[in-house]
């Protein structure tokens, strides 16, 4: 990292193989969101800063070894980067865990999932044939089909998940052979200033990392819309991702969008008919709203559940809801932390308000917790909140909230629940819940959402698409198709005998 101490990292932005300040000299505080109180210091780069980023970036591309380095070497320099990951464990599930205001051990989980994500792309390349030949029926022509790397890559990434979803792009983009300039969250960017040090250590050359802290106004649109960076990759809100798709458009680059979601949980009575049913079914319905307290882009935030089931369900869910213990994410035993800032919270406490007035009915949560020990008043805490009687009409249902609040809907027939579950503009994730096989495919095969659990709520494999139908987005994280999005497609049409083709006469 840049200056010894990792709570100062002043000169946090890296351009060309080189640590500094922002050029103005700006630097952020970063909050712990338990306490409110200031734990880092990071440089606040501008539209300047991120120009010399790009610049170094683009040279590094058109003039450095890297988009031409042997495909087996960057493999492995990607598995280096997930044993440096593995090695640095503690130290960057502790920071991920101040930043972002999640446990420890969900920091933890996150820099395991990111070294995952380094091995699988790195398997990934190691393991693919260097190109198509294409039969052009004729003996005299060799026609192959290769894939390069795009070039310069431009990188924006959000709060939740800031070193994860840093790595879903990072990853690929260099296993595909492509350089890059990230922008993380500047509420969270220390976790993806540490990976830049890591990218380092292991090897990367010069120029091909390159990071800028800063807002989103200045650094991220100055990004999207330079005429040097190939192809925008951008994770966060519908309302931002807006915007960067309008500032890349003139330039026509690629551009990658994952996006919001309002993920509906669609619980069949079937799957509640066994104790053992109906303990598992709530059970992930609480993991799917109130994990990481619900700043998750793919929350089950849209508890969708046959009527004949629903007040022992909610009835269950509300007394476990009750239970999650809320505190510090260092604390022992606590399993839910604050949420990333006030304003988050208050834009939370907006919407519970809007859904109680709009007639919802509160089963439990609704308000800030009594502070404690654990729980400093400053901190950014609110309770796990159960709003049973909503309805599509509501603020609440129809936008994502991102905060630990679960509605409530109900359904008679299986069209109704999937008419439901198919009711919003987005289409990120969804569930469903039954005990019936056949039902379990059909209503999965009819749900519009880029990732359907049958029976299970959250999981996702690096080998796996990841990303959105609607509103969630264009593109995908993950699998092949995520290697892809960092790649042009390049036909190598060679004639092997060349004569004159005597079109034109004269
Ligand atoms: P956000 O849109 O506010 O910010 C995301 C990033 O965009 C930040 O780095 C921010 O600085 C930057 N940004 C903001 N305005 C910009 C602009 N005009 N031009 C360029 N960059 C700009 O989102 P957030 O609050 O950080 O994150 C939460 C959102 O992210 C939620 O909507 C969530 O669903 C989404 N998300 C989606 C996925 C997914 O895989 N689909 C994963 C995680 C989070």
């Amino acid at each position: 990292m840049a200056d010894s101490t990792e709570l100062q990292v002043r000169t946090s932005i890296h351009a060309g193989g080189e640590w500094r300040a922002a050029l103005s000299g700006a630097t952020r505080e970063i909050l712990d969101p338990a306490d409110a109180l200031p734990f880092a210091v990071v440089a606040e780069g501008d539209e300047k800063d991120t120009d010399l980023a790009v610049a170094a970036a683009r040279r590094a591309f058109d003039e450095g070894p890297w988009p031409h380095t042997p495909v087996a070497e960057r493999a492995a320099l990607l598995r280096r980067v997930a044993g440096l990951l593995v090695r640095d464990r503690e130290t960057l599930g502790l920071l991920e865990s101040r930043d972002a205001g999640k446990t420890v051990e969900e920091g933890r989980v996150d820099i395991d999932c990111v070294a995952d994500a380094f091995r699988y792309f790195a398997d990934l390349v190691a393991g693919e044939a260097p190109g198509r030949v294409v039969d052009a029926g004729s003996p005299d022509v060799h026609s192959v089909v290769v894939h390069e790397p795009v070039g310069v890559c431009a990188m924006i990434t959000p709060w939740n998940y800031p070193l994860l979803q840093a790595s879903w792009k990072i990853a690929p983009a260099l296993a595909a052979g492509n350089t890059f300039v990230v922008k993380p969250s500047e509420i969270t960017p220390l976790t993806t200033v540490a990976l830049i040090d890591l990218l380092i250590e292991a090897g990367l050359p010069t120029g091909v990392a390159n990071i800028v802290t800063g807002p989103g106004h200045t650094v991220g649109a100055r990004l999207a819309e330079h005429p040097d960076v190939d192809l925008v990759s951008f994770t966060g809100g519908l309302v931002s991702g807006t915007k960067v798709a309008e500032a890349a458009a003139p330039g026509v680059k690629k551009v990658a969008l994952e996006l919001g979601g309002k993920n509906p949980n669609v619980v069949f009575a079937d799957a509640c008919a066994t104790r053992d049913g109906f303990d598992t079914a709530v059970d992930q319905a609480l993991n799917a709203a109130f994990i990481h307290s619900g700043q998750v882009c793919s929350a089950g935030a849209r508890l969708i559940v046959e009527e004949s089931v629903r007040d022992r369900f909610v009835t269950e869910l509300a007394r476990r809801a009750e239970k999650i213990r809320l505190g510090r994410g260092t604390a022992d035993g606590v399993e839910c932390g604050p949420l990333v800032s006030e304003q988050q919270r208050d834009k939370i406490e907006a919407y519970v308000a809007s859904a109680l007035k709009e007639g919802a009915v509160l089963r439990s949560g609704g308000k800030r917790p009594e502070p404690s020990a654990d729980r400093p008043e400053a901190g950014y805490f609110y309770e796990p909140t159960v709003l049973d009687h909503c309805h599509r009409e509501m603020r609440v249902v129809r936008e994502e909230v991102f905060g630990p609040v679960l509605t409530v809907e109900t359904f008679r027939t299986e069209d109704e629940a999937v008419a439901l579950a198919n009711d919003t503009e987005y289409g990120l994730a969804g569930a469903v819940w039954t005990a019936d096989a056949g039902r379990a495919r059909r209503v999965a095969g009819r749900l519009r959402h880029g990732t359907v659990w049958i029976n299970d709520f959250h999981p996702y494999l690096p080998q796996a698409e990841w990303g959105g139908f609607g509103k969630s987005g264009v593109g995908r994280e993950l699998g092949p198709a995520g290697l892809a999005e960092y790649r042009e497609t390049k036909h190598v049409y060679q004639n092997l005998a060349p004569k004159p083709v005597r079109w034109f006469a004269g």
